[in-house]
């Protein structure tokens, strides 16, 4: 006989039950807006109106393509990436922003370091907004580890509107957290 442990499943487990931990850090008031739109159901269709399609990068070859682009125009300097991708076990709670990694790895007698850049999956079926505002983020982190006054400064300079589309893209997580609805189709499960 084993002694007796108690069993963590996933039903056991904690659940997150405040939605909006997404937006920790803004006011109070725009807490209690967000909170009233949740409660009238408003969220998906101010988002919808807001950002009406989604971004067509569909495959991992595609999103390398369109990080490679922005990262010459904007972080020329900057390492080159060893791998880009969609990253479905990417939890979305802890990585939605995405993850930046460099390991390093020793080959022959050389020590490498290897930059990627992941993308959680949730990320496919987004406003092309979105998707470059994670972009953004994550390659901003080349240059600026922190999330700093350096780094937001960086962000916002690849991307003017970067705070805004944050912004969004929480309140996005938001209504998809609280409903367990997504608001853009997906692609990947049409024929
Ligand atoms: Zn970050």
């Amino acid at each position: 006989m084993t002694p007796h442990r108690p069993a963590r499943t996933a039903n056991t487990l904690p659940r997150p039950t405040d939605p909006l931990r997404y937006l920790t850090g803004y006011s109070p008031a725009v807490l209690e807006q967000v909170r009233q739109l949740l409660a009238s159901d408003r969220l998906a269709s101010l988002l919808q109106q807001r950002y009406p399609d989604t971004h067509n990068i569909r495959s991992d070859k595609a999103l390398f393509d369109y990080v490679q682009a922005l990262k010459a125009e904007y972080l020329r300097s900057t390492e080159p990436l060893n791998k880009v991708c969609f990253d479905s076990k990417l939890h979305v709670v802890q990585h939605a922003l995405g993850t930046h990694t460099s390991v390093s790895r020793v080959q022959g007698s050389k020590l490498k370091a290897k930059r990627e850049i992941r993308v959680a999956s949730l990320f496919k079926n987004v406003p092309p907004e979105f998707l470059r505002m994670i972009v953004v983020h994550e390659l901003a982190h080349l240059k600026e580890k922190a999330h700093d006054k350096a780094f937001y400064q960086l962000c916002a300079h690849m991307e003017p509107n970067y705070h805004q589309y944050e912004f969004d893209l929480r309140l996005y997580l938001t209504h998809n957290e609280a409903t367990g609805q997504r608001i853009w189709s997906d692609w990947s499960e049409t024929p």
